[in-house]
């Protein structure tokens, strides 16, 4: 089966063919820990995490590095040089006036490595609850670029001089040369003439004297007052944002060239861009990545959701049920992050939450059917109709909505043969991973209580159907829960499913 990407270096639809015939090396920009990140920040990450296990569940090994990134990050990072504050300083000042229960959230906020420490772990944590497969498989998956500015940025800095694609300008600052590097515009699609200074306001005037080129951007900043800071051979300072994704790359994928990498949208222009520069700056190949995926966008009210403008939800408070008033469970979250294609822009709502709920609650429910053969079920070696063409389904350029669709309506013509069904819920499940949450232990065969997962989702259906005097489908749900296995009954806080005993 071929696989089929949207290469944004390309601007075109083409057949994956990773650099190596089993593996494939994938790279994806990762959160900048100064905050928590937001439910959009994840739809890029849930994408990556889609993708890593699409290729899985096509027969791939996949080698994956998410960056974390805890310096250089700048408040004016969508111009080409950066500017503005320091997101970690920034975070500090918030910090100090943010407390959680009457005690501060980091011991000591201005300690920037503290700073980053704390966010670094809030964001496993989420990542962790969305089952994202990240930090699991090797050491270094999840690299820190505070690791990285003294054995790989400034080495790779050092080379970009010595081939001439960088030089140290009047200023002292070390930067990229664009003109040294004839592709630089190619996958966002800019000319260096439009990148002049003032034209389209994406290259900062402020620098401009000191450059060759308005469009040339920061590799190093020499800066001994700043909040984190290196020896370097240009004095001590901190690394543009830019350079620290090549050289992790690099560095912890171990190859020049690599097969995938990924970012959400905002990323093609500047970053992504001058990634490609620097990393073929310095080892002389043509690509750094042969396959670019970007993801679009979650919307907030037909605007992009950011920390900037303040429309943004995080993982915590969706889960927490700040905006459906009672708690979500992680995959519906995430079944709703994922189930727009990647390059639509989908807009966040209430509304869409609760659809999702409802889809995974379908798929649950088909799983609790089969409790007893779910942990014995065997599928290796054997073939699906309905999972070749889920599989067909993500081959075109991960076309989620037609594999959802395949599975739905497999659903809807209620299967009866476990034999059958069983594989089919759990290679799809691979993918979306709406079983291996809450429902894991209700409904998949543990033993534990009944108070997380699927059934209590259904129980709080129940109440919700009573509430509306929708007594039919009040009856309907309840009678899900006992084929599930269990107990109902109604007690004055709702109602409560206990497991039945044998
Ligand atoms: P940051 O933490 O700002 O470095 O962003 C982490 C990732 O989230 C980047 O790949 C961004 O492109 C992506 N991102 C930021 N905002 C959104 C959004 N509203 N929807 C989808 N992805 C986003
Ligand atoms: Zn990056």
């Amino acid at each position: 089966m071929d696989i089929r990407f949207y290469n944004t270096l390309t601007h075109q639809v083409e057949t994956f063919k990773p650099i190596e015939p089993d593996t494939v090396y994938m790279y994806n920009c990762g959160p900048t820990v100064y905050d928590y990140a937001h439910i959009g920040n994840f739809r890029s990450f849930i994408f990556a995490d889609v993708l890593r296990r699409f290729l899985e569940l096509s027969g791939y090994t996949v080698k994956q590095v998410m960056n974390i990134t805890d310096v250089g990050h700048m408040t004016d990072d969508q111009l080409a040089d950066g500017g503005g504050e320091d997101k970690m300083a920034a975070a500090a000042t918030r910090l100090k006036a943010s407390k959680k229960d009457g005690k501060a959230l980091v011991d000591n906020p201005d300690d920037p490595y503290a700073v980053a420490e704390y966010f670094t772990n809030a964001f496993i944590d989420d990542a962790k609850k969305l089952n994202l497969r990240i930090a699991d498989e090797y050491p270094g998956q999840m690299p820190r670029a505070t690791d990285h500015v003294a054995p790989s940025m400034i080495p790779m800095i050092q080379s970009l001089i010595e081939k001439d694609h960088a030089y140290v300008a009047g200023d002292g600052a070390v930067y990229f040369s664009v003109q040294s590097f004839p592709e630089y515009g190619r996958l966002s699609g800019n000319s260096l003439d439009n990148l002049r200074g003032g034209a389209g306001g994406r290259v900062q005037d402020s620098h401009t004297s000191q450059k060759r080129h308005p469009a040339d951007f920061l590799l190093w900043k020499p800066d001994a007052t700043h909040l984190m800071k290196w020896d370097s051979p240009w004095g001590a300072g901190y690394p543009g944002w830019h350079i620290e994704c090549s050289a992790m790359a690099k560095a912890v994928l171990g190859r020049d060239t690599i097969d995938i990498h990924t970012g959400g949208e905002d990323n093609i222009f500047p970053h992504h861009e001058c990634e490609i520069a620097q990393t073929c700056g310095a080892t002389g190949n043509d690509r750094f990545a042969n396959y670019w995926l970007h993801s679009r966008f979650l919307m907030v009210e037909g605007e992009k959701m950011s920390k900037s403008k303040g429309n943004f939800y995080t993982v915590r408070d969706v889960l927490e049920g700040k905006v459906t008033g009672r708690p979500v469970d992680p995959a519906v979250l995430r079944f709703e992050l994922l189930k727009g294609h990647y390059r639509s822009q989908i807009n966040f709502t209430a509304k869409g939450l609760a659809d999702s709920g409802s889809a995974v609650q379908k798929l649950r429910n088909a799983a609790a059917k089969w409790t007893a053969f779910l942990s014995g079920a065997d599928h290796i070696g054997k073939k699906y109709s309905v999972i070749d063409d889920f599989k067909s389904a993500l081959a075109d350029d991960l076309n989620i909505s037609a594999a959802l669709s395949v599975l739905f309506t497999w659903l809807k013509h209620d299967p009866d043969d476990p034999s059958e069904a069983v594989p089919i819920l759990m290679l799809s499940n691979q993918v979306l991973q709406f079983l291996d949450m809450g429902m894991t232990t209700s409904v998949v065969g543990g033993e534990s209580g009944t108070s997380e997962g699927g059934v209590t989702l259904l129980c709080q259906d129940l109440d919700a159907a009573r509430d509306d005097k929708d007594f039919g489908k009040a009856d309907a749900i309840r009678q899900q829960i006992i084929d599930a296995g269990y107990d109902v009954k109604t007690t004055k806080d709702g109602t409560v499913a206990s497991k039945r005993l044998a």
